[in-house]
């Protein structure tokens, strides 16, 4: 195996001759951040490989992470670098079980969680992201939603909105390795720190926690200057990135354990062999393509 030294020579040199751009996810491992030219969530590592004139997009991520990038730019190739690297929450709902579960609501507009597949996000209403699913809902004239696929984030904004939520029983399993008393008993150790929690987590975590915030706000609560010591709530990749953009302040993860084994399938030998091996990439079919990037695009003028 070649030292890691020589993996990155070797990835740089390659994405220059592909004409690639590298997107990391904010949970992806540290070495893999550090050689990408974005760094983020979902959308926003989409949207910025589509302003690049890049040929070839590999997505350190999800699978649903690199057919948003498609739905985006299907002009691009789109790499993910282990076919395998999925994500279960966005697995626990089908497009055909939407169908169903509509069918059984006429009322509701679908509001689908940009973890969701293509066929899931055709399939719906409108997108909403972890910052502005509430804005989202609030902004649509229905009184009734059916809120997919993620129940933690839908209970979060029944809370904070009057409309009748309809939740569909997705979860994130590496969310839910985080439990309230790992953040009661981290604030009773360090009573300075600030809890900031992902939405995706269990609503007693949230109860416990200062505020709930997506990946993106997390970063940018990690920046002010009222925080020195912040505990996260979270996957832990974050912290890699929290650290080197925050030198001297702690951040203290809300449990070690939540690890998304998804996002770690990805390293920089995968990174490598796809760029050398150049396979077809992620696509979707046009007709889903078109009407998921409606659901996209219709997200994008609410917010
Ligand atoms: S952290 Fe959770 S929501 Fe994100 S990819 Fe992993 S399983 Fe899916």
């Amino acid at each position: 195996m070649k030292d890691s030294d020589n993996l990155v020579k070797e990835i740089l040199k390659l994405k220059q001759q592909r004409k690639a751009v590298i997107l990391a996810h904010n949970y992806q491992p540290g070495e893999i951040q550090d050689i990408a030219d974005f760094v983020g969530d979902s959308l926003g590592l989409s949207q910025n490989a589509a302003k690049t004139d890049a040929e070839v997009i590999v997505f350190c991520g999800v699978h649903f992470m690199a057919e948003t990038a498609y739905i985006l730019s299907p002009h691009k190739v789109v790499l993910l670098p282990d076919v395998n690297a999925g994500c279960p929450m966005a697995d626990m709902i089908t497009a055909e079980k939407l169908r169903e579960r509509k069918r059984e609501l006429p009322g509701a507009a679908v509001v689908c969680y940009i973890n969701s597949s293509a066929e899931v996000k055709a399939e719906s209403d409108i997108c909403c992201t972890s910052a502005n699913a509430l804005r989202i809902v609030e902004s649509l004239d229905a009184e009734e939603i059916l809120f997919v696929p993620d129940q933690y984030l839908g209970h979060y904004v029944s809370t904070h909105t009057d409309k009748k939520m309809h939740l569909w029983p997705g979860y994130c399993p590496t969310h839910m390795k985080i439990l309230p008393e790992h953040i009661t008993g981290l604030k009773q150790r360090n009573s300075m720190a600030k809890a900031v929690v992902h939405p995706e987590c269990r609503p007693d975590v949230i109860a416990v926690a200062d505020e709930a915030l997506s990946t993106g706000g997390m970063v940018r609560y990690a920046g002010r200057d009222d925080v020195s010591q912040m505990i996260v709530g979270t996957e832990i990749g974050i912290m890699h990135r929290l650290e080197k953009e925050n030198p001297g302040k702690e951040f203290i993860p809300a449990s070690k354990r939540a690890v998304c084994p998804n996002m770690k399938l990805i390293t920089l030998e995968k990174i490598l062999w796809s760029l050398e091996e150049m396979p077809p990439g992620v696509k979707v079919p046009e007709e889903t393509r078109l009407k998921a990037k409606a659901t996209v695009d219709k997200m994008l003028q609410v917010t």
